[in-house]
């Protein structure tokens, strides 16, 4: 998986959680599948999926200076999971998944190339109540607040200029 993807499987999955108007993504089963493809997998334990997809929520809107007991949590959560250093072909080495849920196991994957990257914070939920759809912010400040500044944005914006003015 290229690194730029990782960000993107990771908002699917935490927008397939029920939040706004939408239902959980993982009870459908005709959607359960998108979700669960960027991953390497069209199944797999839905429960622990759920679970992992909640700590992820979690950590995407902790302050990152308090997140260290949510963090071990996940560590937790996820610790079916194990790697081993695959060196089986000359001059190249990859971690191969030896235990655990394949899906869970490319999530955390996913995961660790994002923290690594020092992109997690990057990780946020709209500022607007009433979407809090997550999205990944690219900009350089990362100071973006919402999924669309078009939709959300905007809404927010007339509410400001009207408090202003009223
Ligand atoms: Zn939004």
């Amino acid at each position: 998986m290229a690194s730029s993807s990782h960000e993107e499987a990771l908002v699917t999955l935490l927008n397939s959680r029920a939040y706004s108007t939408l239902p959980d993504k993982l009870d459908l089963p005709e959607l359960v599948e998108d979700v669960l493809r960027p991953f390497g997998g069209t199944t797999g334990q839905l429960d622990l999926v759920r679970a992992v997809r909640d700590d992820l929520v979690g950590l995407v809107t902790v302050d990152p200076r308090d997140s260290a007991a949510d963090w071990a949590a996940f560590s937790g959560r996820v610790s079916s999971v194990t790697f081993q250093q695959d060196f089986s072909t000359p001059g190249a080495v990859r971690l191969r998944q030896v235990s655990g849920d394949p899906v869970v196991g490319s999530i955390v994957l996913s995961v660790a190339a994002v923290v690594e990257a020092g992109n997690w914070t990057r990780l946020k939920l709209c500022a607007n109540d009433l979407c809090t759809e997550v999205f990944y912010d690219t900009t350089r400040s990362r100071t973006r607040r919402w999924h669309s500044y078009e939709i959300c944005g905007n809404r927010t914006n007339v509410a400001a200029y009207r408090a202003r003015n009223s």
